[in-house]
């Protein structure tokens, strides 16, 4: 059996129904104490827990068919290339993204960004040049932005928020101008949870001229995705938050704009002919994929996306709006306890103050209780600048979470306020 028979064996045990309790039962990690509690783990946000398939398809990857891709003529090469290929072709379904020229293989949305701010960025912007990036943005989508003005001299035009963390769309649609070059907006705000309209948002600055690069690390876990649906031009994620293995990811990328873009890393890979007088580089996607990858990672990133595909993104969404519903009624019959991030649109995550405690404290003592969250200023220190604090708590809510965990998010709320009290 190959690993990704392995995997489609495995999956096919899944009731089609949504049945938490069998999904939790296939996360290993999540049957433990901690500090003598069950855990109750509430930091998929940050990064999510990994189903037994992936773990599996990983093992057996390194077990069976592990050699180095693309290079070899013997049968371990071929096998690593097809199990690596074949992520590739299964993440290409999951995003709906035309080729799988588009997918290219990433560390992670970090890398993503960083990869079309070095590439089409250099290539396209100049002086006075404007890219619109948000203020709700996480620093990997700021960053990488600041560092192409710097070597450009473009400029950045800050897209803002209100209180509840729905973007301003009259002071877009200001912005928008024949100078825009780049839009560069997170698809879910990992601090506040707001969901952006990034199809409407996308088709505006198309009419402007401009090209958009969609971070959608929070999205992907949460919602079905559909590339050419939402048209934006780049769209990036990581495989960790998706419960997939951590150091590997996805830039997609329309195939005009990625075939005419500079590479990226030089070296292996990602040439067809070295000479010392001229150097031709490979055809996409590998033009992007300089050096050996992490290959099985994207074995067990294929696992991921066949996991997710057996449960149905539709279902993970109900079930998790349902615990953010929960968990918001629960948070309102709070004394003194403010939500960061109360959009209409807005994906399972709770972003929290305590009047008088600091999120440190807060985090500390429900790890006492087995609860694990968040604290600090999530990569996003200017939403922290919005509201005036320098971090919040956050609770964040994958598939196989329930009520009771969110339950005992409160009472341990419950305790926190108690000592503090004291
Ligand atoms: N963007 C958002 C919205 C995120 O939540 C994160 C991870 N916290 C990132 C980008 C960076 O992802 P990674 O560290 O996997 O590159």
């Amino acid at each position: 059996m190959s690993s990704t028979e392995v995997t489609a064996a495995r999956v096919s045990d899944l009731s089609s129904t949504y049945d938490v309790e069998a999904i939790r039962a296939d996360f290993p990690v999540l049957r433990q104490n901690v500090h003598g509690k069950p855990l109750v783990y509430l930091d998929s946000g940050a990064s999510s827990q990994k189903p037994r398939t992936v773990i599996d398809a990983t093992v057996y990857y390194y077990e069976h068919d592990h050699s180095n891709v693309h290079r070899g003529v013997h049968t371990l090469s071929q096998r690593a290339t097809d199990a690596f290929e074949n992520a590739r072709e299964k993440v290409r379904g999951f995003i709906n993204a035309a080729s799988d020229k588009e997918v290219i293989y990433v560390r992670g949305t970090t890398e993503g960004i960083n990869l079309v701010a070095r590439t089409y960025g250099d290539a396209n912007l100049k002086q006075d040049d404007e890219i619109i990036v948000s203020e709700m943005e996480h620093h990997a989508n700021i960053v990488p932005w600041q560092m192409l003005c710097e070597r450009t001299g473009a400029k950045i035009q800050v897209l803002h928020f209100n209180d509840a963390g729905e973007l301003d769309m009259h002071e877009f649609d200001a912005l928008l101008s024949d100078k825009t070059k780049v839009l560069a907006v997170t698809h879910v705000s990992n601090a506040l949870g707001t969901v952006n309209p990034i199809k409407d948002m996308t088709c505006k600055a198309h009419a402007a001229g401009a090209v958009v690069v969609v971070d959608g690390a929070q999205a992907v876990p949460h919602m079905q995705l559909d590339m050419q649906d939402l048209d934006c031009d780049f769209y990036t994620f990581s495989s960790h938050k998706m419960y997939g293995p951590t150091g590997i990811g996805i830039l997609y990328g329309k195939e005009a704009l990625l075939d005419a873009m500079p590479p990226y890393e030089g070296g292996g890979e990602m040439i067809k002919k070295v000479t010392f007088e001229e150097t031709t580089y490979n055809d996409l996607p590998h033009k992007f994929e300089a050096g050996t990858p992490s290959i099985a990672q994207t074995v067990g990133l294929g696992a991921a996306v066949d996991y997710l595909d057996a449960i149905g993104l539709d279902n993970i969404a109900a079930h998790e709006q349902d615990l953010l519903e929960y968990a918001t009624a629960c948070a309102a019959k709070v004394e003194g306890m403010r939500i960061y991030g109360t959009a209409k649109h807005k994906a399972s995550l709770l972003s929290f103050g305590l009047d008088g405690i600091h999120p440190h404290d807060i985090g500390t003592i429900l790890d006492f209780e087995g609860v694990a969250v968040r604290t600090g200023h999530h990569c996003a220190q200017p939403v922290m600048q919005h509201y005036g604090v320098a971090a919040t708590t956050r609770a964040s809510f994958g598939m196989y979470n329930t009520r009771s965990d969110v339950d005992a998010l409160f009472t341990g709320i419950e305790k926190v306020q108690q000592t503090f009290a004291r």
